[in-house]
């Protein structure tokens, strides 16, 4: 009895200096130094596109296995337009303890545009956050000095909206010959600004060039109400675009999925080159001939699976890949603008959507450096929309002409289609 009591006091005391020894090392270490608080690990690793750089890229250097690379990216270009991707934008992850899979993703673009990715079973959720952008139409006029492209960026127009101005006007003014230093243009455009900056993704909404031996040209916004669709842009009042070397779009909507290039296979993990474009679109939706020529292959081609390929006039072959349903036989000639087949996801492929490739001397070039346009000229129904269209855009070009064209907070908004 008396043993053990002696031998519980015992006990306790070497448990309570235990206790004494473990406080006194976690105060030790648990001290914090003056002025620092202290912070819970981030569960974000976050990572930045770098001049050159991919999502593929970038999530190799932060030791992601290839095949989750592969998996996520495909997913990611169903709802990331990839060609939008731009140095700077930022990709944040959260991967599981062994980072072997991705389980939640950000990814911000300019500063106003978020994509957040939950994983969830083996699906991708997507939610898309725009931080509100401030929409502001201005009237732009100079007049030409020397080259339409330096008077352009002169009176404050950016690289990009000059270039689209410069696409517009090519085919109706005839700058080699009749233009002259001191003819008028007029541009008016809808800006995005965020923070006071203006971001990237205006819409230029007219542009009128007019000078004595040119005469007067106009151009005016049509849009279909699909911000993607190929047919929004600058018509002349006829509803012409005057780009007769460029070739058709194969699709009537245009959202890059996967780009021309290095990426990692979604099947093997492994890295390989895309030989083409991949255009993301729904099962069934029409895949047009970009332009005319004899069908040199419409079958199913093992990985490609339905396969059509074109050859044109030019010796280009245009290849469309992954098809639900043939519509054009070998032999056959067709014309540019003609349904050759429908989207699907056979052969290789993960989903529905068009792989579309370029073929010039024996080789796959990038099919970006293609120009293309929806339509030289509106048809029947869209030329009923487009009249109205244009006449809301005069009327909007006497609205802010009236302030003496200085900007006006507003948000051009088209009437709606009938379609
Ligand atoms: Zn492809």
């Amino acid at each position: 009895m008396h043993k053990g009591r002696a031998v519980l006091l015992g006990v306790i005391a070497a448990l309570l200096f235990c206790f004494i020894i473990i406080a006194l090392f976690a105060k030790g270490s648990d001290e914090i130094p003056p002025g620092r608080e202290k912070v819970k690990p981030d569960p974000w690793t976050t990572m930045i596109i770098p001049p050159g750089g991919s999502i593929f890229s970038i999530l190799d250097d932060a030791g992601i296995p290839h095949k989750e690379i592969a998996t996520f990216a495909f997913r990611f270009g169903d709802h990331v337009d990839v060609t939008t991707i731009q140095p700077g934008d930022t990709l944040r992850i959260q991967t599981d303890p062994d980072r072997e899979r991705i389980t939640r993703a950000m990814f911000v673009q300019e500063p106003t545009i978020r994509h957040l990715f939950e994983a969830s079973g083996d699906s991708l959720r997507h939610t898309l956050e725009e931080l509100p952008v401030e929409h502001i139409i201005r009237i732009i006029e100079g007049t030409l000095q020397n080259t339409l492209d330096a008077s352009l960026i002169r009176a404050g127009l950016t690289t990009a909206e000059k270039q689209y101005i410069n696409n517009g006007l090519e085919g109706d003014v005839d700058f080699g010959r009749k233009a002259r230093n001191g003819d008028r243009f007029t541009v008016m455009l809808e800006e995005r600004i965020f923070e006071g900056k203006k971001m990237p993704g205006s819409k230029i909404l007219y542009v009128s060039y007019d000078g004595e031996r040119t005469g007067k040209h106009e151009l005016f916004r049509f849009e279909t109400g699909d911000e993607k669709s190929v047919y929004n842009g600058l018509y002349n009042k006829e509803g012409k675009t005057n780009t007769s070397s460029a070739v058709g779009y194969p699709l009537g909507r245009i959202h890059v999925s996967s780009a021309f290039g290095r990426r990692l296979d979604p099947f093997t993990g492994r890295w390989t080159h895309h030989e083409g474009v991949d255009y993301r679109a729904g099962f069934g939706t029409s895949v047009y001939a970009v332009a005319d020529g004899d069908v040199t292959e419409a079958r199913y081609a093992g990985g490609y699976g339905n396969s059509v390929r074109i050859r044109h006039r030019s010796g280009t072959i245009t290849h469309y890949a992954h098809l639900s349903s043939l519509g054009a036989r070998h032999g056959q000639k067709v014309r540019k603008g003609q349904v050759i087949g429908r989207v699907g996801s056979t052969g290789r492929s993960t989903g529905p959507h068009l792989h579309f490739g370029l073929m010039q001397s024996g080789r796959w070039i990038n099919p970006s450096q293609l120009k293309m346009v929806g339509a030289e000229k509106l048809n029947n129904q869209q030329m009923k929309v487009f009249a109205l269209q244009q006449q809301n855009i005069r009327n909007l070009l006497i609205q802010v002409q009236a302030t003496r064209g200085k900007s006006i907070a507003s948000r051009y908004r088209i009437t709606p289609s009938q379609s």
